[in-house]
């Protein structure tokens, strides 16, 4: 069997060790030789020691790492035919006729024309009798599948975010909040540059995460001649209306309608001249693209890393080279050649100056998310309120999760900027039926999208008759409800069906992600962050001690996705969940197999994630009882329990950004409902990685009402996987959790056709 080899190319990424361990420790388990070529394509120019068999333990310790462990490097001899050719002749030596690259679009050209002049390249090498005529037919195909590490998420392809682009907008989000702290303090004004040279989404996200004032990005230039006046028409605007920060965000690539540069030393100094506001500019540089990888950037390396060793193992000779991707919880693949043109085509629409075009090849995801920005950080409102228009309520329910004030500030802006009146009830259910109301104003405080918990106070309990709910729904001539909650929530909204006659949406806010509906709810990824950091934590402890066994518990009630979600990402050795069940013998084989690799010196310390209710007779006592009695003579154990440290302290990029976007299509959708009268009860969510609408009494049949949990789970694909790349082995996966994955990678949707 042919051997598979993995390399890092082009600019490096947070995430991209996470694809390395994915890889290496898949085609192992797979009965594979696994290889890293290190340096990218100038390791595979080079050979020798630059292509080296790696073992299981070669990738321990590695995921949480920043950069790439096997380095990355820029290669122009692998431009040119000769160095291709000495690259294929160091794979065949090696009998790899396997690749996953793992880079940005160049880095996958180059791999697209080396698979295309593949068996011209043997035959060069046969003819110069530097390859057997056995050696050529043994490799006579070369499978290549890619996948995207980029920051800057600039691949046009059906995958989500790029690989890195979270850990960045993370680094970034933490230094806009720094620099805003500060700014605000002294009232200065700030201008931050954020890289993306031909793609904004950075300083887009970035700006929507942290409610920018301005923000400068090459595919969307401001519409005037004179963006100096409007940036400062603007500014002058927000400072009168008691702001007492600017802040400006501007990609390196920013240009304005002619195609001149905007760079940020330039903005400055227009904000110093014209308003005399003290100004300071700051180049975020390569901070961007440094650091431990975030959470979702590890579970986005990892899960695609995977499939791009189960596409390889599916391929079959004369199949086109692809790109995987992930939406939601499922591989997507794209083929690799068109990713690349479309992704050329947006920057050769920007060069020709068609604006229109660029945003549209982006797709229309991006146009639509530009235009929700540009709703909600204007100024003021585009129409005015009076009292004769619409009125709706938001209101929060259950315990706070991250994300949920910058669900209520995109809700409230959306709507004002549609001419409506939004009311916030404080303390959830119980402050609508008392009829406690506030009217909201256009929020222009900044640190809303940054702040955690519930700023309108959200409140349990749900009621147990809505008469009083529609005596305030009278009082104030509500036309829509947006509740802002979990399972409690969703309960309630599917209550109102019949005793509520206007309509009710519900956005998924809840670190348990248990709402049937979405595979996501806001404040899960905060949450996930905060439970990764804590397993680094006990690893980076464990390294310096003796034989230890860490068993962290994390919130969730009956869900396990929080335990498992962060046990994937954060490399754990052991993970417990409701949806899996424990038995005895279950935990006695776990413990037998940490003894093993103990006494076979192959590893020290071990991380156990348990979810608080994976059962509630074995529950972390008596798991502590078990390990360290069945343990004693070999590790000791420490216990870590949560509780409410899961729900992180500030929201994380991804669910300030994912807020914002629930809210604001939420928001669109019941505007709709309540013009045409049509009174549904609905959840908003993703699914399948795209946004959807649904009823909730639909939502609700996936229900498991005793758990308070959905009963199909699309992210239960993580549990095999985590499994096999923890070492359990073949038998360690059950048959049922195999086959979900099974029918996973051959969901192909023939997007990768025969060449
Ligand atoms: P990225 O992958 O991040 O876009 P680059 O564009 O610098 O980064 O590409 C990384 C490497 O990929 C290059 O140094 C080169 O070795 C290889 N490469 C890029 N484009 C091509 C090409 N058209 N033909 C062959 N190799 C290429």
């Amino acid at each position: 069997m042919s051997a598979i080899a993995v390399f890092t190319s082009g600019g490096d990424a947070p995430g991209m060790n996470a694809v390395v361990r994915a890889v290496v420790r898949l085609a192992i388990h797979h009965g594979r030789e696994a290889f890293v070529i290190y340096e990218g394509y100038q390791g595979m120019v080079d050979g020798g020691d630059m292509i080296k068999q790696f073992t299981w333990k070669d990738t321990s310790l590695i995921i949480h790492q920043g950069g790439t462990v096997i380095g990355s490097a820029r290669c122009m001899e692998f431009r040119e035919r000769s160095g291709r050719l000495k690259a294929c002749k160091n794979l065949v030596d090696r009998n790899i006729t396997n690749l996953v690259c793992c880079g940005g679009d160049g880095s996958l050209t180059g791999a697209n024309m080396f698979k295309l002049e593949w068996s011209s390249l043997l035959e060069e090498l046969n003819q110069a009798g530097d390859i057997t005529e056995e050696q050529m037919k043994a490799c006579w195909f070369l499978n290549i599948v890619g996948c995207v590490g980029s920051i800057d998420n600039d691949m046009v392809y059906k995958g989500g975010v790029t690989i890195g682009t979270d850990t960045a907008l993370n680094r970034i989000i933490d230094a806009i909040d720094a620099v805003q702290s500060t700014a605000s303090s002294h009232q200065r004004t700030c201008v931050l540059e954020i890289m993306g040279r031909n793609c904004g989404y950075l300083a887009w996200a970035a700006g929507v995460a942290t409610g920018a004032d301005f923000i400068f990005i090459p595919e969307s230039p401001p519409k005037e001649d004179d963006w100096e006046s409007a940036l400062c028409d603007h500014l002058n605007f927000r400072r009168r209306a008691g702001a007492r920060l600017c802040t400006v965000l501007v990609a390196e690539g920013a240009i304005d309608k002619f195609g001149n540069a905007i760079k940020t030393d330039y903005v400055r100094q227009v904000i110093v001249d014209r308003l005399k506001h003290d100004t300071r500019a700051t180049i975020l540089g390569h901070v961007q693209r440094g650091g431990h990888a975030s959470a979702y950037d590890r579970l986005l390396g990892t899960m695609i890393g995977a499939m791009c060793v189960e596409k390889l193992r599916r391929t079959e000779p004369g199949d086109a080279a692809c790109i995987v991707g992930l939406r939601g919880f499922r591989p997507v693949y794209s083929k690799l050649e068109e990713a690349v043109s479309d992704t050329q085509a947006v920057a050769e629409f920007t060069k020709n100056l068609d604006f229109k075009g660029a945003i549209g090849a982006r797709g229309k995801g991006f146009k639509k998310h530009v235009g929700f920005l540009k709703a909600i950080n204007r100024d003021k409102p585009k129409v005015s309120t009076d009292h004769n228009s619409k009125a709706f309520v938001i209101l929060c329910c259950g315990a706070p999760a991250s994300g949920m004030n910058a669900a209520i500030r995109a809700t409230v802006h959306y709507c004002m900027n549609e001419g409506c009146v939004v009311y916030a009830a404080h303390g959830g259910f119980s402050g609508l039926a008392q009829g406690h109301l506030e009217k909201m104003e256009w929020i222009r405080d900044q640190s809303w999208q940054a702040l955690g918990g519930c700023s309108i106070q959200t409140d349990r309990k749900i009621p147990v008759s809505y008469e009083q709910v529609n005596e305030t729904i009278q009082k104030y001539n509500l036309r829509g409800i947006f509740v802002v909650g979990g399972f409690d929530a969703l309960v309630a909204v599917n209550h109102m069906e019949n005793c509520v006659a206007i309509p009710v949406i519900l956005i998924p806010a809840t670190i348990s992600n248990n709402v049937p509906g979405s595979e996501y709810s806001l404040g899960c990824d905060t949450a996930v962050n905060a439970v990764v950091d804590a397993i680094d934590t006990c690893k980076i402890s464990a390294d310096s001690a003796a034989s230890r066994v860490f068993i962290i518990e994390t919130q969730g009630n009956f869900c396990g996705y929080l335990a498992l979600t962060a046990g994937f990402a954060g490399g754990a050795d052991i993970v417990y969940t409701d949806e899996e069940g424990i038995t005895l013998e279950q935990m006695l084989l776990d413990i037998a197999r940490i003894k093993c690799q103990i006494v076979a010196d192959q590893k020290r310390h071990f991380v156990v994630v348990r979810n608080e209710n994976c059962n509630l007779r074995y529950d972390m006592n008596f798991m502590k009882t078990l390990y360290e009695e069945e343990g004693k003579d070999c590790f000791s154990v420490r216990v870590i329990q949560l509780g409410h440290l899961c729900q992180g302290m500030y929201p994380s990029p991804f669910d300030r950004v994912r807020a914002t976007n629930f809210a604001c299509t939420a928001a669109k959708h019941l505007i709709n409902c309540a013009d045409n009268k049509v009174n549904d009860k609905l959840v908003i969510g993703q699914v399948a990685g795209r946004l959807a609408i649904q009823k909730v009494s639909d939502a609700v049949k996936d229900a498991n009402m005793n758990k308070r949990t959905p009963m199909t789970n699309s992210w239960i694909s993580m549990l095999p996987l985590q499994k096999m790349l923890a070492k359990y082995g073949h038998q360690g996966v059950a048959p049922e959790f195999q086959s979900i994955m099974d029918a996973m990678c051959d969901d192909d949707d023939s997007s990768c056709s025969k060449l």
